[in-house]
């Protein structure tokens, strides 16, 4: 911020000796002065950067040419500069003139040198904190977090910043006749006023939420909500930073998937099946339901891999998988338990339906054609859960009848 020592200020007058008193005056209080004759030169100069003036101090009324409020006019024009008129003036006219230009004052000539200082001095001041404003207003309005401001008490939107605007929809006009109550269908009243509580009573200074926001088009989006209370022209408003979280939301379903899939099959991975079977194992325990497992294994990979290539091999891997994971439930869950062994979970299923899937699973995968490889078979075991059962014991027990199954010649059930 400048000193009052480095503050310019451009006088405007056609008199050359009135311009130089009142130079002279604000020269003592340390102003840097400058000195235009006519409001053309005034523009002129300013325009073509010959001078840069924090404040303009404008006669409305010269000789020849434009007069003090033209003059004006063209300067905001080239850029904002605080301008405080100067008249010998009060009639209306003169008044309405000084009206029709935004302005930051007005003197009348021949005032005492403290009022002239002083109107000039209040004129920087409430420059400088307009120019604050102005920027905050700029900065909140193209924030790429949604911004919206609404009375404690009547809880109607005062602001809405153009991100949310253009999110939701909706014009500010018709937002200022709405509360977030419009935007959060889930929420009623009382939730809402339950969000402010801590912060009216001072025990937080800013409060987080999860919800929904609804556009106008009725689509819905999820957002974070952080509340904050302030203060306006003496009422109290409350001003929420929204993000959508959609696009945040999507990459961590990607990233989430990533870690519980396995890249080759896009079948789970045994990490997830086995936090599959904890929660299977939790929820039989209360329900008293029960559910299956099937383990199988191809037969004689190895000598897939070793006569048609490991591409080859890949390739059986990703086709059984998909007829599997086309053939079983949404509720039932499938994964990769390692190599070329696969592990099934099967809710609300007994063993004998087990044993009909694996069967039916058995007879498809003999019949599969594959292209580049020979026909392929496995071997299946199937299990149920008993009282006491523990994912170890399950997968120990499957793997058992599955090595059974093995024994007894491969490409059967037990
Ligand atoms: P069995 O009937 O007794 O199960 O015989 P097998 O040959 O299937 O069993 P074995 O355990 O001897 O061999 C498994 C083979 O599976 C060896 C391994 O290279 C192959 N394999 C494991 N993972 C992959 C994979 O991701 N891609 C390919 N192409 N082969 C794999
Ligand atoms: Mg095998
Ligand atoms: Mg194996």
């Amino acid at each position: 911020m400048k000193t009052v020592k480095e503050k310019q200020i451009l006088v405007v007058d056609d008199s050359k000796f009135l311009a130089q008193i009142t130079a002279d005056t604000l020269s003592r209080y340390g102003y840097q002065i400058e000195i235009a004759l006519t409001g053309e030169e005034a523009v002129e100069k300013v325009c073509n950067g010959v001078l840069s003036p924090d404040l303009i101090l404008m006669d409305i009324e010269m000789g020849a040419g434009i007069d003090g409020a033209q003059a004006a006019r063209l300067l905001q024009q080239c850029g904002e500069i605080p301008i405080v008129f100067v008249s010998a003036h009060t009639e209306m006219e003169v008044v309405e003139k000084i009206r029709s230009v935004a302005s930051y004052g007005y003197v009348l000539k021949g005032t005492g040198e403290n009022v002239l200082v002083s109107i000039v001095e209040m004129a920087l001041q409430l420059y400088e904190v307009n120019s604050l404003a102005n920027m905050h207003q700029k900065i909140n309005e193209n924030s790429p977090t949604e911004i919206y401001i609404f009375y404690l008490e009547t809880l109607k939107f005062l602001a809405v910043n153009r991100g949310a605007r253009e999110n939701l929809g909706y014009t500010m006009d018709e937002l200022s006749n709405m509360t977030p109550l419009d935007l959060e269908y889930e929420l009623d009243l009382q939730s809402l006023k339950a969000r402010f509580e801590p912060l009216v009573c001072g025990s937080n200074v800013q409060r987080l939420f999860y919800s929904l926001h609804r556009r106008k088009d009725g689509s819905q989006y999820p957002v974070e909500i952080r509340l904050q209370l302030h203060c306006f022209q003496g009422k109290k408003v409350c001003v929420a930073f929204v993000i959508d979280r959609t696009d945040s939301l999507a990459l961590e379903e990607e990233l989430w998937l990533l870690a519980v899939t396995d890249t080759l099959t896009n079948v789970y991975n045994r990490r997830y099946f086995t936090q599959k079977m904890e929660e299977e194992i939790e929820r039989v325990r209360r329900s008293g339901s029960s559910f299956s497992l099937i383990m199988l294994d191809i037969d004689h990979f190895k000598n897939v891999n070793d006569m048609f290539g490991h591409n080859a091999g890949d390739l059986v891997l990703k086709n059984m998988s998909a007829m599997i994971l086309n053939r079983i439930r949404k509720i039932d869950t499938m994964a990769r338990w390692g190599g070329e062994e696969f592990v099934l979970l099967l809710p609300e299923t007994d063993v004998n339906e087990a044993v009909i899937l694996a069967e039916a699973l058995r007879r498809q995968l003999s019949e599969m054609e594959i292209p580049g490889v020979c026909k392929i078979t496995a071997s299946f075991g199937v299990v149920s859960y008993s009282s006491g059962d523990t994912v170890d014991t399950l997968v120990n027990r499957a793997d058992k009848r599955m090595y059974e199954a093995k024994s007894a010649g491969r490409n059967c059930v037990r």
